[in-house]
């Protein structure tokens, strides 16, 4: 009689008659758009379904989507009901948010990425026999290369894409090294000196692999005793090698789990007293407008994880911009607050939730061909869609360029879903957007890369 799944599970065939309950837990949670065709939000159907097998749909989660908050709060649809306190046992934890700039001035000439705030709580942690979770949204050692001269201006960027290339180390070789492409998968060894000037090359940027480096050698005690775990798509090779990792950890076999926002969903372990964001800033670089979203829902997740147990938990948040609203309003369980101000922002732009978005990426080998359909794209939906709608583009893509394609992005900007529809529809009669295979549609996407 229960259906439990995930995604995917919305589809589960029950005669419409017998659906009574739709729950969509965590329901903020982008896994539930699914980004290859045939392309769909999880959570949007199981609204639909619920529509039209007449039952309810709850939608459940502690950071909401701004869409189902808006759906909620402004446009009526929903209905808000709100637990004014955490379940029994649970109590939210100290927020501090430090400022990396300034810990820096307190380290001397040493280029530690966990400043003095962090490391004096991740020891007094482990002397008081507690866990640690640390945090960084980002794999790899390095996250790019450059040539050591500050006058040669050399960065080592894929072949086929249009990003830097991230070092990865494979065992604890040094010269085991090599840098991969995390768009193409291309991965080559990691050259000793500049192709242009013959110089060093430099590592900067930090990734998973170096937090782990520097945590083993400040803090031996976790190598010797093979108490720590780092979580990451690199390290976990399979479902088995993370919920071995999970298991570790929850049983208090390892002491510290280091890792990449996998670790932030769900996991409840008590023993955990201290939570640690590396870089708070990682989420709010990307050029997306969903990017503040991202960076409170990543920290108020990560915050859920301590403070779970009878001991209180600590979280320490390091950032270079300690004034940053999502970041201060993460600090303070201020969810309401954060939701007021940014879809104020979004409304003055007119973007999703309170317009509706899509956005058409035009990928082709050839450069010129790539862009002329884009602005031909543009041209025309423009025409097609009048005054209330903004299209914007053809431009080339943030990453303009993946696996030897170049790629271009129009958005169109409608004031309601049902004109979005109106508008792709006509585009689709007049075969603007064929073939599909080099031009993909996706409305309110949850990436702009
Ligand atoms: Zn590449
Ligand atoms: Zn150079």
């Amino acid at each position: 009689d229960i259906v439990l799944g995930a995604r995917s599970a919305v589809f589960a065939p029950i005669p419409t008659e017998r659906l009574r309950l739709i729950v969509v837990d965590e329901e903020h949670d982008s896994s539930y758009k699914q980004e290859t065709v045939p392309r769909y939000h999880g959570r949007d159907v199981a609204i639909r379904r619920g529509q039209l097998a007449g039952c309810t749909v709850v939608l459940g989660s502690a950071t909401p989507a701004l869409e189902s908050w808006w759906n909620a709060t402004r446009r009526g649809v929903a209905t808000l009901h709100q637990l004014p306190e955490r379940a029994p046992g649970l109590s939210l934890p100290a927020v501090r948010v430090v400022d990396i700039t300034e810990e820096r001035r307190h380290q001397g000439r040493s280029n530690h990425l966990i400043g003095p705030t962090l490391a004096a709580g991740i020891t007094q942690c482990l002397q008081a026999d507690g866990q640690i979770l640390l945090l960084l949204n980002r794999r790899g050692f390095s996250s790019y290369i450059t040539c050591s001269s500050r006058t040669c201006g050399w960065v080592l960027r894929c072949d086929h894409c249009d990003v830097s290339m991230v070092e990865h180390r494979s065992g604890a070789v040094r010269s085991g090294s090599f840098v991969r492409c995390h768009h193409c998968e291309t991965a080559i060894r990691l050259p000793s000196q500049c192709p242009d000037c013959g110089k060093g090359v430099a590592r900067l940027g930090l990734g998973t692999q170096r937090i782990e480096e520097e945590l083993q050698e400040r803090w031996p005690v976790l190598a010797e005793a093979a108490a720590m775990h780092r979580v990451d798509s690199d390290s976990m090779r399979s479902m088995h090698d993370f919920h071995a990792a999970l298991g570790d950890f929850a049983a208090g076999r390892t002491r510290v789990l280091l890792g990449t926002q996998m670790i932030a969903k769900g996991l409840d372990v008590p023993g955990v007293r201290l939570v640690g964001v590396i870089n708070a800033d990682t989420a709010a670089s990307m050029p997306d407008f969903r990017a503040s979203e991202r960076t409170f829902q990543l920290i108020s997740q990560v915050t859920g994880r301590c403070g779970r147990g009878s001991a209180a938990g600590r979280v320490v948040v390091q950032t270079l911009d300690p004034t940053s609203r999502p970041i201060t309003q993460a600090a303070r369980h201020d969810y309401a607050g954060f939701a007021r101000s940014e879809l104020a922002d979004r409304e003055a732009l007119r973007l999703p939730p309170a317009g509706r978005l899509a956005r058409i990426v035009v990928r082709d080998p050839k450069h010129d061909r790539g862009e002329a359909d884009a602005t031909r794209i543009a041209t025309q939906i423009a025409e097609i869609a009048g005054q209330d709608t903004r299209v914007r583009g053809p431009a080339p893509c943030p990453i303009a360029r993946i696996a030897d394609s170049f790629r271009f992005q129009v958005e169109v900007i409608a004031p309601s879903a049902s004109r979005l529809q109106t508008i792709l529809g006509h585009a689709k009669d007049r075969l603007l957007l064929e073939p599909a295979a080099r031009i993909a549609v996706d409305v309110d996407p949850q990436s702009l890369l």
